[in-house]
């Protein structure tokens, strides 16, 4: 069979071939190729495999080449999948990151446990909601749960509300310093993937670096800027008792707990390694929350 005739299965290993050798990883270059092709042929990549046994897609070459480049598959095909569910993007929206997969399930499993502990309907709010990432998926898997998402950038938000569309996840545009003031006191639970990155580090992949749009990213000489930030309003919206889940650097692993520690609003703060970054959980106490 000439390169004219091959197959899209033999596509899709020739690509990922490729993609690796121009330093993605081996499961990363699997997952896109699959994504670009399922584009290029107009199905969902769950309907591939009935693809794999035809000839290759016109575009399909077109978005690999793009790929090389490290342009992001989700920006090529405009949406990502997040946990399974298809998430619509927009130029200049973040990406949503398979390592916040491991702080949503987290928070799946709180909700779910505190719903078989007598709250019928605990509340969630995700500070920082880029596409609607968290607040989306938690209304998905726990439409008991009263979902708030808030986002800064108007576009982000606007992504974020189309994602919410059939869910019960309310999303504002507005920003996360002083998201939600009628929720003071009342939330169960808060989870942010805030901006975190130091200036000038550029330790994050070049799919980040260089297409996440920046305000997203960065955040002051040491990344934690915006984190304080999150402190304080999570202090305030949190009821005494109640978690925040934060994602944040591998390199603030230390940093990060020992900032929540001092402020005394905490009675526990921990961090823990995720598949790529860090992630904080914190405890709210009974001590009165930061001035608005
Ligand atoms: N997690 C990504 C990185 O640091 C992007 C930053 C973020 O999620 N806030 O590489």
């Amino acid at each position: 069979m000439t390169a004219a005739e091959a197959t899209l299965a033999q596509a899709l290993d020739e690509a990922a071939g490729q993609l690796t050798g121009a330093g993605i990883t081996a499961d990363a270059a699997r997952a896109d190729t699959r994504l670009l092709a399922a584009h290029a042929c107009q199905v969902a990549p769950g309907d591939l495999d009935s693809c794999l046994a035809g000839p290759v897609p016109p575009r399909f070459w077109h978005y690999v080449r793009r790929r090389l480049t490290r342009e992001p598959a989700e920006r090529i095909v405009g949406h990502a999948y997040f946990m399974g569910h298809r998430f619509d993007l927009a130029p200049g929206v973040f990406v949503p990151k398979p390592e916040t997969e491991e702080i949503t399930r987290d928070a799946i499993a709180r909700l779910e446990a505190l719903i078989r502990r007598g709250t019928p309907a605990p509340l969630v709010v995700d500070l920082c909601a880029g596409p609607g990432t968290m607040a989306v998926t938690l209304a998905r898997h726990v439409p008991a749960a009263r979902v708030h998402g808030i986002e800064l950038s108007q576009a982000a938000a606007r992504a974020a509300r189309r994602n919410a569309r059939g869910t019960g996840a309310r999303i504002v545009q507005g920003d996360a310093r002083d998201a939600f003031p009628e929720l003071t006191g009342t939330a169960d639970l808060v989870v942010t993937n805030p901006p975190y990155i130091p200036i000038g580090l550029r330790t994050s992949a070049p799919e980040v670096l260089e297409h996440d749009p920046p305000l997203a990213l960065w955040a002051g000489e040491e990344g934690l800027g915006m984190i304080r930030a999150m402190e304080r309003t999570a202090a305030r919206l949190l009821a005494p008792g109640g978690v925040l889940l934060l994602e944040h650097g591998s390199y603030q692993l230390a940093t990060v707990p020992a900032l929540f520690r001092a402020t005394g609003r905490w009675s526990h703060a921990s961090s823990r390694p995720t598949c790529n970054d860090g992630c904080l959980t914190a405890v709210r106490n009974h001590a009165p929350a930061p001035p608005a």
